[in-house]
């Protein structure tokens, strides 16, 4: 008999009933150190006193009112995304998919909107991500997402992350915009060379396209600024956002210049959901974090600090481990052949702590940004405890 709950995911046998910090507990009162934020989603850890404050005055006051009105809390967050980043101007949703679904939209009636309805193909990345509705499994071609969903939406051709000949030979009249993860994430941690982004930049004005970056994953602090991209200096047309801007609330944001975003005109796009004063609050409230002095450069030495203990560990362990990859706190441990990432991570959280599978055999740690080094030696002694575990 099939499950009440639709059996869509391969789920481990646990469930957790309250969360502190970057710690999760079951109902038994067993400890998990939370090192997978849901996949990179409570950025600020579990139950951060600032989030459930803001959003406990937001529920006592308004929870929806829809888009037929002005929302504030939409007005203050978007100003102040626009503030902190390379955007004029933000439309809101609920989810990574829909944040990359607006940037795809925008990218067709940019092109129509300029009097060029025949540019409507995205040039993307192998092995990308871009979510799993129709538009976002097409644009990440990749074959477990597609196969059985026929006819797949066109307009999409897909060349190799980090090769430019490639990219440049895939450009042809019809080529509309680009769109790449600054990291790959579910793709397995791969970070994009500094030259490539520049390069993809270059090759977008010489050729009229627009530069879209997939920053779901990487956004909202995770590589230790705000937006991936920053580290480059290198700014998009188009970027979606979602995993951690509302701190575990249902928040997705395409963030675009004003050039980019010139056809999206009253009726063009929605959402009934989007932006919600819920939502609003608990973004807001991230962003109060976020924002405050120092809290970057925190997240960029805890990040440093945890990198050069896993670099350790991945030299000590070469039987185990091919090398380590990422950037920030968004970390992954590539394991040799003989060892599959999923084993390892149920090994790992038998003993406690909580990692995330990625593709090409990858073992993710995306621990909040709010971890101290306390938390990387715990991790560290687990992983390592673990490893010892299966030697013997
Ligand atoms: C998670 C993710 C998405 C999809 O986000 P959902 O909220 O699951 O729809 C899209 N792009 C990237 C890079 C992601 O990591």
């Amino acid at each position: 008999m099939i499950p009440v709950v639709m059996p869509t995911y391969g789920r481990a046998d646990i469930a957790f009933e309250r969360g502190e910090g970057p710690y999760l507990f079951t109902a038994e009162g067993r400890r998990y150190l939370d090192f997978g934020s849901g996949v990179a989603v409570t950025a600020l850890g579990h139950a951060h006193p600032h989030l459930v404050a803001a959003l406990k005055d937001q529920a006592e006051k308004l929870w929806h009112c829809s888009n037929l009105y002005r929302v504030p809390g939409q007005e203050k967050l978007a100003a102040r995304l626009v503030e902190h980043s390379f955007a004029d101007t933000v439309f809101f949703c609920n989810s990574g998919a829909e944040a990359m679904e607006a940037c795809l939209k925008m990218v067709r009636k940019y092109h129509d909107h300029a009097g060029n309805p025949q540019k409507y193909r995205v040039i993307v990345a192998k092995n990308a991500f871009h979510g799993r509705t129709f538009a976002t499994i097409a644009a990440g071609g990749q074959e477990k997402h597609l196969k059985g969903f026929d006819p797949h939406m066109p307009g999409f051709d897909h060349v190799p992350y980090g090769n430019l000949n490639e990219l440049r030979n895939a450009i042809t009249e019809e080529t509309a915009a680009i769109l790449v993860e600054t990291v790959q994430g579910e793709g397995g941690l791969r970070v994009a060379d500094p030259e490539y982004l520049r390069g993809l930049r270059r090759v977008a004005d010489e050729y009229g396209l627009l530069l879209v970056f997939d920053e779901v994953q990487t956004g909202m602090g995770r590589t230790g600024k705000l937006f991936a991209h920053e580290w480059v200096g290198v700014t998009p047309d188009i970027m979606g956002t979602a995993k951690g801007l509302g701190g575990g609330f249902p928040v997705g944001a395409c963030l675009a210049t004003e050039r980019a975003a010139s056809g999206m005109t009253p009726g063009t796009h929605g959402s009934t959901f989007g932006g919600n004063p819920l939502a609003m609050a608990a973004a807001n409230a991230v962003l109060d974090v976020m924002l405050e002095d120092g809290f970057f450069e925190r997240v960029q030495a805890i990040g440093a600090h945890l990198q050069a203990e896993l670099e350790k560990l991945v030299a000590a362990h070469r039987d185990v481990f091919v090398e380590l990859r990422g950037r920030g706190l968004m970390l992954g441990l590539r394991c040799v052949d003989g060892l599959t990432n999923g084993d390892l991570v149920a090994r790992l959280m038998a003993n406690g702590l909580l990692t995330v599978p990625a593709g090409d055999n990858v073992v993710r740690l995306l621990p909040p940004l709010i971890i101290e080094e306390s938390h990387v030696a715990e991790a560290l002694e687990i992983i390592t405890r673990t490893l010892n575990e299966t030697a013997t």
